[in-house]
């Protein structure tokens, strides 16, 4: 991983304002500054992991807390009857743009497979 701080971990430590709508001790969401759909939310970990392909074993308890802190959101968010998207770009052809894991959740549209 660079030495460079991302500008999620700037959120993170509270130097970037965000539209955060939830934070625990392990995770934290906000709206994606550029929403692809009516509703676009990230959910990062406050640990500094890169990507799914950085995760490790030790990170087991995080990774399930992730995926399960995303279904709450959604349905706080009121798109689970609907239906969403949890995505996690990976690596140059992933899409990733930002070097600090992070799961968007998209709903509130129709979305298309496969993506592009
Ligand atoms: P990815 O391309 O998967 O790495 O996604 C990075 C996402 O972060 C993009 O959807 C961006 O619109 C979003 N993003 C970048 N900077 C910010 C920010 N300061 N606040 C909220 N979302 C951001």
């Amino acid at each position: 991983m660079s030495d460079k701080k991302t500008i999620f971990k700037m959120i993170i430590d509270g130097e970037i304002p965000a539209n955060i709508i939830y934070q625990d001790d392990l995770c934290l969401a906000f709206h994606d500054v550029s929403p692809q759909a009516p509703t676009h939310v990230l959910l990062i970990p406050k640990k500094e992991v890169v990507n799914v392909a950085g995760l490790t074993e030790d990170d087991s308890s995080l990774a399930g807390h992730l995926l399960l802190t995303a279904g709450r959101i959604a349905r706080e968010l009121g798109i689970e009857e609907s239906g969403y998207r949890v995505v996690a770009n990976c690596g140059r052809d992933g899409g990733q743009s930002v070097d600090h894991l992070h799961l968007h959740i998209l709903g509130g549209r129709p979305l298309q497979w496969p993506p592009g």
